[in-house]
Order: C-alpha cells, then structure tokens, then sequence
C-alpha cells in the first residue's frame, strides 16, 4: 500500500478493502482507489466486525434472519447464532469513534453493508434485499452526521466527490469544535462555506445564515448541534448542473469590474457549455480560479466552493 503523509483526516473503513484477507474465504475485497489514492489523504482506520468477534478465518458465511421483530444473525447453515455478540461489538466499538471523519464500508456484508443487504424470512432460504448490516446499522444510529458511503458506490464520480467533499468539510467543522466553540468562528466557518453550500442546496443554505444570528438565545453547544446537522444535510444533496452553474454565476459577479467584455462572455459561455452538459465542472471553474489570481479578492480566495478537496483527486474533472 502507497503511504503518503496525510493531515490527520480520520476515516473508518471495512478491513477487506484495505487488502486485509479477512473474508469468509480467506480472501479480501481491496479497492484500488482507497488503498493506493485515498490513502494519501485519509489516515484509514480498518475494523472487521466478523473478525472482531472471533470468527476466524476461513469461516462459515453467516447471514440476517429476521425472527417476528428481531434482527438475528447466524451462519447460513444454522449451526451457530452471534447476533449477541454482533450486537456488544457494534455498540461498543461505535460508540469509540466519535473522532472519525468519515467511513467507507464493504456492500452487502451482514455485518458491514449500508443498504440493499439480504435479509431472509426465519426458517427458510427466501431473502429480500433490504437489511442493513448489523455493524453499519449501528454506525448511522449513532453518528447521523457522519459521511458514510459503501465502496462500490464511490465509483459513481458524482458520489465519490460528494462524499469526499462531506468528508473534509466534517473534518474542519471537528477541528473547529476542537479548537473551542464561539460564534465568531461559526460565522467565519459558514462565511468560507458560502458557495459551495448554496451549489449544494441553495433553498436550505438560506436557512443556514440566521442560526447564527446569535439572538436564539441558545447555548453555543446548541446553536452549534443545530447548525452542523443542517450544514451536513445541506452537503448531502447532490448538486445539479444548474446548482452549479448559478453558483458560478455569482463568482462571476465578482470580476465584474476587472474582465473585458470578451472576457466576460468567455467565461459566461463556459459556464453555459457546462450547464448543457458539454464541459466538466472543472473547465469554468479553472477560468474563475485564473480570474481570482489575476484579481484576488479576500472573501472569494477563502472560499471552499473553489478547492473543496485537493486538486490531485480530479473529483471534477468528469462530471
Ligand atoms: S465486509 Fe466487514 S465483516 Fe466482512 S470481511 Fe469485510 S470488514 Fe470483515
């Protein structure tokens, strides 16, 4: 595995797909783009639940059972049951990892998959494909901010950059909680996350602003709950074509003043080309960031809309 120095980004992830032989078969489920690119931005941290409760490996493959109303899991041949000790080690081990940024789990596991795992009808081998694994149910019970996404999905480059983006967005919000919570920082935080908010979801950033109004009368802890859950819900929508290009739109607003006519049409056609589907979000954004240089204005350098991520990941240049 390519190690590269990282800054500190904490980030869960399923064993297997790291490269870690830890499945049922004495195989794993390695992903090339967390194991040799993601690695050098996300310090990993690797949990097999299955290991974990002292499956071993080789092993029987086990699966969810659903019993009346409860959730058991054991092997698929019957011959054992850990739900008991699938549930002591997913309430124990999650409720350790309030310090991680984000997650990204193995599909269909019965332990680690977020959605679509099959789930069979006690006593018989008719599944339907909609559990939720055990560890990764209890995962989002318990941090409902935090970014989760199952690997396979981050092959979609529209997923893959908004769970990026999500991810290191979380990550400066902790640093922030860390460093001591005030409002004048709240208001700094949400000043630099301006653009890229409003691409996200223009509708609830608007909503965002007045929570720091500072007149609630609430405690900063929370006004600082409230705002970070609808921050986070905010990211969590894709943005669109449209989104987008409104957003830029505005940037363009800034270099009014500096830009020739030609100039400005360059830049408003670019913006245009990408509505229609005909540039990748990289090519207007490129021009806006020559703009910023040639004419640096404070309130937009400091924008998280224009780098969100490193630059290296080319999170946009496909989509
Ligand atoms: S999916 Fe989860 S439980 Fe299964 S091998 Fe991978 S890390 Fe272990």
């Amino acid at each position: 595995m390519q190690k590269a120095p990282h800054n500190g980004i904490k980030v869960g992830i399923s064993s297997c797909l790291l490269g870690a032989k830890v499945r049922y078969d004495g195989g794993h489920k390695q992903s090339r783009y967390c194991q040799n690119v993601l690695v050098k931005y996300f310090d990993f941290q690797p949990l097999c639940p299955e290991m974990a409760i002292g499956l071993g490996t080789p092993r029987k493959t086990i699966r969810l059972v659903k019993d009346d109303d409860v959730i058991r899991v054991v092997a698929s041949d019957g011959s054992f049951d850990v739900t008991d000790d699938m549930n002591k080690y997913s309430r124990e081990t999650s409720a350790t990892l309030h310090h991680l940024s984000g997650y990204i789990l193995c599909a269909k596991s019965p332990s680690c998959g977020m959605e679509r795992v099959t789930l069979y009808k006690a006593g018989t081998n008719n599944g339907q494909r909609d559990g939720v694994g055990v560890f990764a149910a209890q995962l989002m019970k318990d941090h409902p901010l935090l970014p989760i996404e199952e690997e396979g999905r981050l092959n979609d480059t529209l997923l893959r950059d908004n769970f990026i983006t999500r991810v290191f967005a979380y990550h400066q919000w902790k640093c922030l909680v860390e460093d001591g919570l005030n409002l004048a920082k709240m208001i700094s935080f949400h000043a630099q996350h301006k653009y890229l908010l409003m691409a996200h979801n223009p509708a609830l950033y608007y909503k965002l602003g007045p929570m720091l109004s500072g007149n609630s009368g609430h405690q900063i802890e929370q006004v600082a709950d409230e705002y970070v859950a609808l921050f986070m819900q905010v990211l969590s929508t894709l943005p669109t074509r449209k989104s987008h290009s409104n957003t830029m739109s505005h940037l363009q607003g800034y270099f009014k003043s500096h830009l020739n006519s030609e100039q400005r049409v360059d830049l408003a056609h670019n913006i245009d080309k990408y509505r229609q589907g005909l540039l990748p979000l990289m090519a207007p954004l490129t021009l806006i960031n020559h703009y910023l240089a040639l004419y640096p204005d404070p309130y937009l350098v400091q924008q998280v809309y224009l780098h969100p991520h490193p630059d290296e990941l080319k999170l946009r240049y496909s989509h």
